[in-house]
């Protein structure tokens, strides 16, 4: 399961976008009318940003979404009313659908045979709404006339407040089980944006301000991810040496650094092979993430991890940092191969220093930091030497 914090962040930060816009919606009496007027331009505008930022990163996931959303839009302005509300049946199917499975669906180039699948997907999607906007079929008109609760759902038709129900329950296991928090957590809230959206379409200018509030979760999303990617190492999720860089500016004046390097970690590549080391490296970050006392741990590179103590002082980091090791020791990593499995056993050693005023900067603190990491790879490693 994931971590409650990490799950309260990630969900928090789009339902404050679309609690923003419920606001809005609630008194929009306050707002100057105009808006109201520049409102579709807002949309585009907004949907236009957020679809070239995709592209540019290649998170093709936001373009299936986003497209259909600006197309769905431009139908609900400007087709006849009769025909707007065939769409709005249908789309209160199968667009939350679609949101689920462009939210499961892996990331891959749009011009790979995958991406070219996916572009036939949602065109024969647009298709078969297109046909049965213009050519209803009562057989499955009289799917939305299906009475289930003893409610009233009205405008959404019973079948679709089931299928909500149902990607509500899948996307709400995904928040707590699945580690693409920051997607599941926006999705969520887009999925719920858009049932608000649907349910309140009576109401003035709904459409066009849930719209806009889709797009901005996705917009946040965008930049928390493109965060992510700066700051964060893809393998192991710790923040990168850039994150350590821009932290260690911003340290008081009393700060304890150590330095990490896993023991003989290219004998263990060579013996098991580097995809194995890799999920060893990941075990270890996630060792070092929770080390205690305040400590922030940052992949530095390769098999190297820096931990930051801010505000402490050696004495009191080296017992967390030996703790630390100490549990990584002890943890066994298990190998499997096609016929066994086994139990390895692997081990750090790190040097850990205080700042000093001879420091000209935290750089120096740090090369000192390496120095006392190679007395414990000599002293035979599996030790935390303080300096
Ligand atoms: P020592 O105890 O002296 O640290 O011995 P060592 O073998 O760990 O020596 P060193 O620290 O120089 O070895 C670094 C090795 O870490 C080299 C490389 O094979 C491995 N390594 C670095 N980055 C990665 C990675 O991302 N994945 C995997 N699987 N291995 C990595
Ligand atoms: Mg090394
Ligand atoms: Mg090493």
């Amino acid at each position: 399961m994931n971590n409650l914090k990490a799950i309260s962040i990630n969900v928090a930060i789009p339902f404050f976008v679309a609690l923003i816009f419920a606001f809005l919606v609630y008194y929009q009496e306050k707002i100057p009318s105009f808006i109201f007027d520049i409102m579709p331009y807002i949309f585009y505008v907004l949907s236009a940003i957020v679809i070239v930022i995709s592209w540019h990163f290649n998170r093709n996931r936001f373009l299936f979404v986003l497209f259909p959303l600006v197309l769905l839009y431009i139908g609900f302005e400007f087709l006849p009313a009769s025909k707007a509300t065939l769409l709005f049946k249908y789309i209160s199917i199968i667009f939350p659908l679609h949101l689920l499975i462009f939210l499961i669906l892996s990331e891959r180039g749009l011009f790979s045979l995958w991406g070219n699948l996916k572009i036939a997907f949602v065109v024969l999607e647009l298709a078969i709404i297109v046909w049965f906007v213009e050519y209803p079929n009562s057989m499955i008109l009289d799917i939305f006339n299906i009475k289930l609760f003893v409610f009233d759902s009205f405008p959404l038709s019973d079948v679709s407040i089931v299928v909500g129900l149902f990607i509500l329950f899948i996307m709400l296991s995904l928040v707590l089980f699945n580690h693409f928090l920051m997607y599941n957590g926006s999705f969520l809230l887009i999925l719920i944006s858009l049932y608000a959206t649907l349910y309140f379409v009576k109401i003035n200018n709904v459409i066009e301000l849930g719209f806009i509030a889709i797009v901005l979760i996705i917009l946040v999303l965008l930049i928390r991810e493109a965060y992510r990617l700066a700051f964060y190492d893809e393998l192991t999720s710790l923040p990168g040496r850039r994150a350590l860089i821009e932290d260690m500016a911003k340290l008081g004046r009393k700060y304890t650094l150590a330095m990490c390097d896993i023991d003989h970690f290219k004998k263990f590549n060579d013996t098991y092979g580097h995809d194995t080391g890799d999920e060893v490296l990941k075990m270890v970050a996630t060792k070092l993430a929770n080390v205690g006392g305040g400590g922030k741990a940052y992949r530095y590179g390769g098999e190297e991890f820096t931990l930051l103590f801010p505000s402490k002082d050696v004495d009191e980091s080296y017992i967390y940092a030996d703790i630390l090791r100490e549990n990584i020791a002890k943890s066994p990593f298990v190998v499997r191969n096609k016929k066994s499995a086994k139990k390895i056993f692997i081990n750090i050693s790190a040097g850990i220093v205080q700042n000093s005023a001879k420091d000209k900067d935290p750089f120096a603190t740090m090369k000192r930091a390496d120095n006392a990491l190679y007395k414990a790879k000599d002293a035979g490693r599996n030790k935390v030497v303080k300096a």
